[in-house]
């Protein structure tokens, strides 16, 4: 059976660096779940269609192709053949996701494209996203709902995209507020570890979590 460790947490936690890395640092696969998300969206926009229509959306959905390629430290995303690694990052992308993210069809699907990547990755995968240790996998071994403080949310992706953290934290808001629909990701549901990295730089929250999967205590 392999090893798997969920990680939740809002927009500009720093989930997907920290994922990546502990993947990378335990010798796992990893899985970002929102790069389903953006390519389901970016394909709807590639279309001409709009991405806050459900009927568009579910259109789109009926011929979406998504593969990706796991290893650890890299994924590539694949729609349709096409590789869409760098076209999904924008923010007009990250915009669409959340909107075509609340349609619980789409949900439905992308969620059983997850469940089959999981169950094959050896020896285990660190798989982040948004309701990864209560919908997707609530039986993972770890599950973490890693967080930071708004402000702290709102500098670090200022920082990556120089742009101005006030404007940063309005569409974060704007974001979180739509997500949080799905679940709510900024309580951790029983069983899960909240890990705040607001105080820690990047390899001390990598080291946390990493311990916490090192430090399990098997399950029954
Ligand atoms: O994590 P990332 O910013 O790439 O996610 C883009 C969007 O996809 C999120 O804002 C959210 O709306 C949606 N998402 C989701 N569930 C996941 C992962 C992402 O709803 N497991």
């Amino acid at each position: 059976m392999n090893t798997v460790v969920g990680i939740d947490g809002p927009a500009g936690s720093g989930k997907s660096s920290v994922a990546r890395r502990s993947a990378s640092e335990l010798g796992f696969q990893f899985l970002d779940t929102g790069a389903a998300y953006r390519s389901l969206a970016w394909l709807t926009m590639e279309r001409g269609a709009d991405p806050a229509n459900r009927e568009h959306v579910l259109a789109v959905l009926d011929g979406f192709d998504y593969d990706i390629t796991l290893e650890s430290g890299s994924q590539r995303v694949l729609v349709n053949g096409r590789d869409v690694t760098g076209d999904i990052r924008t923010e007009q992308v990250s915009r669409a996701a959340s909107q075509v993210a609340v349609i619980p069809e789409v949900r439905r699907t992308v969620n059983e494209i997850f469940r089959r990547l999981i169950k094959t990755a050896e020896p285990g995968i660190v798989v982040e996203g948004r309701d990864i240790t209560t919908v997707v996998a609530p039986d993972a071994d770890v599950r973490i709902l890693l967080t930071a403080s708004e402000v702290v949310r709102a500098e670090r992706r200022a920082a990556e995209l120089g742009e101005s953290a006030e404007e940063i934290l309005r569409r974060m808001r704007e974001r979180d507020t739509r997500d949080r629909g799905n679940s709510d990701f900024l309580e951790p549901a029983e069983g899960v570890v909240l890990v705040d990295s607001s105080d820690l730089n990047l390899p001390q929250t990598v080291q946390a979590v990493v311990n916490l999967v090192r430090g399990r205590t098997p399950k029954q």
